[in-house]
């Protein structure tokens, strides 16, 4: 997830008479989907790059952070993560090395959400900013860090209260048809705090990592589990 202002525009609000100042585009930052940004940003938005202020990692799965570094090197913008990687780091909990596709697959399944992958420990190194869950984004603090340990165990959703805006990462991601289907890993008393947690939010716009985003009044009434 990324996050644009103007220079003097840090703040975010929102009038039927004011245009939107506050650009959350994607939360993917793969090679090709970093070039796209940045093509998307100049011609459509007629922004510049350096516009970009912040920089979140809803996980650390290669499918969202891979070019991070490069982003970064392009924007000058910090990067933001959840806060419980630097501790899992501290007290070296990292999982044992498999392929990143079987690592992540037996995170999920067996449950270990406090053992970070090891390419995982790469990316931390980028990390400038950390988040803990409640707190705002710095610099824009009405977007509020949901902590939504499962899918991976840092991930973290991002919601707006004002616009009823909410980002997942792949807590949830969207299928054909437009619904839901629940990713945060197997724990089920894990998965129903979570989803009690947010299905206690007003949203109506709906961004998942995956899939097209949900405009609905209720997009979280019906969920499908993967296992
Ligand atoms: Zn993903």
């Amino acid at each position: 997830m990324l996050k644009l202002v103007t220079a003097n525009q840090s703040s975010y609000s929102r009038t039927p008479l004011q245009p939107r100042r506050v650009h959350t585009i994607t939360d993917r930052f793969a090679k090709l989907i970093v070039r796209l940004l940045c093509d998307y940003i100049q011609r459509f938005l007629h922004r510049t790059i350096d516009d970009i202020d912040l920089i979140v990692l809803t996980h650390f799965h290669a499918d969202h952070s891979s070019a991070v570094d490069k982003l970064r090197r392009l924007c000058h913008a910090p990067v933001a993560a959840s806060a419980i990687n630097r501790q899992l780091v501290t007290e070296e909990k990292i999982l044992p090395k498999f392929g990143h596709f079987a690592g992540q697959v037996l995170s999920g399944v067996l449950g270990h959400h406090d053992l970070l992958l090891p390419a995982s420990v790469q990316q931390i190194k980028l990390v400038d900013i950390w988040l803990n869950d409640v707190e705002g984004l710095p610099g824009h603090l009405d977007w509020r860090i949901i902590a939504s340990v499962g899918h991976a165990s840092e991930s973290l959703c991002v919601y707006h209260p004002f616009s009823e805006e909410l980002l997942c990462g792949d807590t949830l991601v969207a299928l054909e048809g437009g619904s839901l289907l629940w990713r945060g890993g197997a724990d089920r008393h894990q998965r129903e705090e979570i989803l009690h947690i947010l299905r206690s939010l007003s949203i109506r716009y709906l961004y998942p990592g995956h899939g097209r985003p949900v405009l609905s009044l209720q997009p979280l009434s019906k969920v499908e589990f993967e296992w």
